[in-house]
């Protein structure tokens, strides 16, 4: 099934900042990855790969294909890992129900990445590839960005890095005046490009998606 809608143009991929994302989530519980304590990811973990179109929209919800946790079972310790959901509450899947965070991201966004990426496995695949590749956290971490409930860091110095580490300008969102996800944008063949053309370019050089001050934090997990 190729889906409903005109092929996208490219793919963005978002990570989050477990820190800042688990401290404003009301629906924090035992068994997730956000109260795990000291367990808790200390490392920027996906949230999705999205495809988007040129002109700032994206597609969503393309085929009638259902998340089936089977088809990515060889996948589920490195996913659990590195693509937590940090919400306990169960997210809207495209046809009315309700499931996990993967069947959220796979229905709405991955089943319009054909035909570049064919299906589940693919799709779950491809974009830990490309995670791990373009590691956010190891460049903000060499830059000496490191998580704290202290300190605050100048955002052009975090995009400057990203920027000198993979030679395009990341998007990037905020919360409470805590970075809470980074956005990196490629080509369908997954080198890395600019995001969607016409975007508003800030004078600290980011493409801002959220609003971030001029210093932002990067919260270290508190339990
Ligand atoms: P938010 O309003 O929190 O930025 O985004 C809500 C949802 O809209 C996201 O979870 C995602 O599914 C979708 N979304 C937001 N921005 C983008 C984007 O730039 N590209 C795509 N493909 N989806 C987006
Ligand atoms: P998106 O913004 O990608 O369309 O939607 C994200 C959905 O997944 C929301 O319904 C949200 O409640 C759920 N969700 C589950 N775990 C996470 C997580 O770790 N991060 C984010 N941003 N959303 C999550």
């Amino acid at each position: 099934d190729g889906g409903n809608q005109r092929e996208f143009d490219y793919f963005k991929l978002t990570v989050q900042w477990p820190g800042t994302f688990c401290r404003r989530t009301r629906h924090c519980c035992a068994s997730n990855a956000c109260c795990r304590g000291s367990n808790a990811p200390a490392e920027f973990t996906i949230h999705g790969l999205w495809p988007d179109y040129n002109d700032g929209t994206w597609p969503a919800c393309c085929s009638r294909s259902r998340f089936n946790e089977k088809e990515i079972s060889t996948l589920v310790d490195a996913l659990e890992k590195y693509w937590p959901s940090l919400s306990c509450g169960s997210s809207s899947t495209c046809h009315g129900g309700k499931g996990s965070f993967w069947a959220h991201e796979w229905e709405k966004h991955g089943t319009c990445s054909f035909p570049v990426l064919r299906d589940e496995y693919s799709y779950f695949l491809i974009a830990l590839n490309v995670y791990f590749k373009y590691n956010v956290t190891k460049v903000l971490n060499d830059a000496g960005y490191l998580p704290s409930n202290t300190e605050k860091y100048p955002l052009g110095g975090i995009v400057s890095a990203i920027q000198n580490a993979f030679h395009v300008t990341p998007e990037i969102a905020c919360s409470n005046g805590a970075l809470e996800e980074i956005y990196l944008c490629f080509y369908k063949d997954f080198k890395p490009r600019e995001c969607a053309v016409g975007s508003i370019l800030l004078p600290d050089m980011s493409l801002l998606k959220g609003s971030c001050p001029k210093y932002v934090s990067l919260p270290a997990y508190v339990s």
